[in-house]
């Protein structure tokens, strides 16, 4: 039993999280039961946060493309992205789990939708790093098969066979999906984006998810450039276009969203469709300010997520809160969004994305053992009237500890599973090696 004393828990009392193995077992005021103490006095203990949308690999290719729309900035990416190989892809994807460990995220998603031919599997690559860096991992297997010759954004290279995306889809959901409670790791389908996806290629991953019992995640709705394109060539609005495929339902979760109408937001909750709401990557592309609040209102799940860091050289999770309530304020006004709300999106709505609320995003006993306590006595936070507001709007504190399923990952804000040292200069030399256009 490990026993974290004397932190600020939900409403600023002071108490104590209690856990054993990788659950809860006490959460309240008070000393709680015997066990390895663990002083945690001028901390916030909240639950690990959630990162619904992210693309790992993108980590080599930072600081690129920087005053570009989505269009421009991945039609000038894709053929830097079709030279990944493995050993790019683990120097990044070390660094993309390491950077959201250290900024209190416990759970991450990855959406990875670039396997360039004779790359290996680098799927495989990523679920390895998670493994050895001790996050909670929903990898997504993504896919791309709508090339340039076919009317599609991407160059036909890094496109893949549509019979060959859905036998590593399944590949994938056989190899690694685990359903048991607790899971570690478990397995997503989602075709990249409807510009670079068939409308067949749609269809089918559906109905291998649905088999399989295993979530759906896509790009949507980021900008107006797509809208355009879905007009063009489906005949229809983005949204419109998804619920023809089957795509709307409480399996799914859905990147960005930025431009809905209203018909949509209800749609979205009255299906149970989440979002993936990625508030620094929609400003650095200025792809506009996804209707956080109208959605949440609607009764739909909508967690946050960095997005890669090609368009959030930021990439930690943390930050995140802070960017979402600002933007959220912008759209609609001061009373918007809450901060405790705020923390509620990267918490316990990032949970239901991942379809994970019965385990994840609240501290409460029989929940894992995901649990982040954020240093609050120093400079830059203490003796603010409320710790929720000094985590969401004042500077990103330290994450001190951060736990995953019980396991402790980050003391004294360092990484326990890696060197960060390490990985930086390995992550420096993969992005100069993919930047000279040379494979391993
Ligand atoms: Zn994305």
């Amino acid at each position: 039993m490990i026993v974290l004393d004397g932190c600020v828990i939900a409403g600023g009392d002071i108490g104590h999280v209690a856990f054993e193995g990788d659950r809860i077992v006490s959460v309240g005021a008070g000393d709680g039961p015997d066990g390895e103490r663990i002083d945690a006095s001028g901390r916030l203990a909240t639950a690990g946060l959630v990162n619904c949308h992210h693309h790992l690999y993108q980590s080599a290719t930072r600081g690129q493309s920087q005053q570009a729309t989505l269009f421009e900035w991945l039609v000038e990416l894709y053929p830097k992205w079709a030279r990944i190989d493995a050993g790019v892809e683990r120097a990044a994807a070390r660094a993309g789990l390491a950077a959201l460990l250290l900024s209190g995220c416990t759970t991450a998603s990855d959406h990875h939708y670039v396997f360039p031919r004779g790359a290996g599997d680098l799927l495989e690559v990523e679920i390895e790093v998670a493994r050895e860096l001790g996050i909670r991992f929903h990898p997504c297997r993504g896919s791309m098969d709508l090339g340039k010759s076919a009317g599609g954004l991407p160059p036909d290279e890094i496109t893949e066979d549509r019979d060959e995306i859905l036998a590593a889809c399944a590949a994938a959901i056989d190899r690694w999906h685990d359903p048991s409670p607790g899971a570690m790791l478990r397995i997503a389908l989602a075709p990249c984006s409807p510009f670079s996806v068939t409308r067949e290629l749609m269809r089918e991953t559906a109905e291998l998810a649905r088999a399989r019992g295993v979530r759906l995640h896509t790009h949507m709705a980021e900008t107006v450039e797509e809208e355009e394109f879905c007009k063009e060539l489906f005949g229809m609005r983005p949204v419109e276009y998804l619920e023809e495929l089957g795509w709307l339902g409480d399996d799914v979760w859905l990147a960005h969203c930025v431009h809905l109408n209203e018909h949509e937001v209800a749609r979205f909750g009255a299906t149970g469709t989440g979002v993936a709401h990625c508030p620094s990557s929609n400003a650095r592309l200025g792809a506009g300010i996804a209707p956080v609040v109208p959605l949440v209102r609607a009764g739909a799940p909508v967690g946050l997520g960095v997005d890669g860091a090609a368009s959030n050289e930021a990439g930690e999770l943390g930050g995140e809160l802070r960017q979402a309530l600002l933007f959220a304020r912008l759209a609609g006004g001061p009373a918007a969004l809450s901060a405790h709300e705020a923390l509620e999106l990267g918490t316990v709505h990032g949970a239901r994305c991942l379809g994970r609320e019965d385990e994840l995003g609240t501290l409460e006993a029989g929940m894992l053992a995901d649990v982040v306590l954020w240093r609050l006595d120093d400079l830059d936070h203490a003796g603010i009237e409320d710790p929720v507001a000094a985590l969401v709007l004042g500077p990103r504190p330290l994450a001190d500890r951060v736990f995953v399923g019980g396991r402790e990952v980050v003391r004294g804000g360092e990484l326990l599973t890696g060197d960060a040292e390490r990985i930086a200069h390995d992550l420096a030399a993969a992005s100069a090696r993919l930047a000279a256009g040379v494979r391993a």
